[in-house]
C-alpha cells in the first residue's frame, strides 16, 4: 500500500474519535463505536425493556390460551406451555434488539 508522507488523513483502520459520539466524555476510540459506559448503559436499557415487555406479553399470551384455547389433550397443553416459553425468549430477545438498535 502506497502511503503519503504528510496526509493528514490516515488509514481508514487507524482512524481514532477522541470523544464518545453518544455521552461526548473524551476517550480514545475505534471510528463510530461507543464508549464502555453507554454501551453497558445501553445494555442494560435493552435487558429492562426486553424482560418488562417479553413478561406482559406472555401473560397476556397465557392467559388466552388457559381461558379460550385450553385444550383437555395433555399432549396439547403441553405444547401450549413451550410455545408460551418460547414466545417470551423470542420476544425477549427481538426487545432487547430493537431496544439496542434504537438507543444507538
Ligand atoms: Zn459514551
Amino acid at each position: 500500500m502506497l502511503r503519503r508522507r504528510n496526509s493528514p488523513t490516515p488509514f481508514a483502520g487507524v482512524l481514532v474519535e477522541h470523544e464518545c459520539p453518544r455521552c461526548h466524555r473524551a476517550v480514545e476510540l475505534p471510528l463510530g463505536a461507543l464508549c464502555r459506559s453507554c454501551v453497558a448503559e445501553i445494555e442494560r436499557r435493552a435487558a429492562r425493556w426486553g424482560n418488562r415487555i417479553s413478561l406482559v406479553t406472555t401473560i397476556v399470551l397465557a392467559v388466552y390460551m388457559y381461558f379460550f384455547r385450553l385444550s383437555p389433550d395433555p399432549t396439547a397443553r403441553l405444547v401450549s406451555a413451550m410455545a408460551i416459553v418460547i414466545w417470551f425468549a423470542l420476544s425477549n430477545i427481538v426487545v432487547r434488539r430493537a431496544v439496542r438498535e434504537l438507543m444507538r
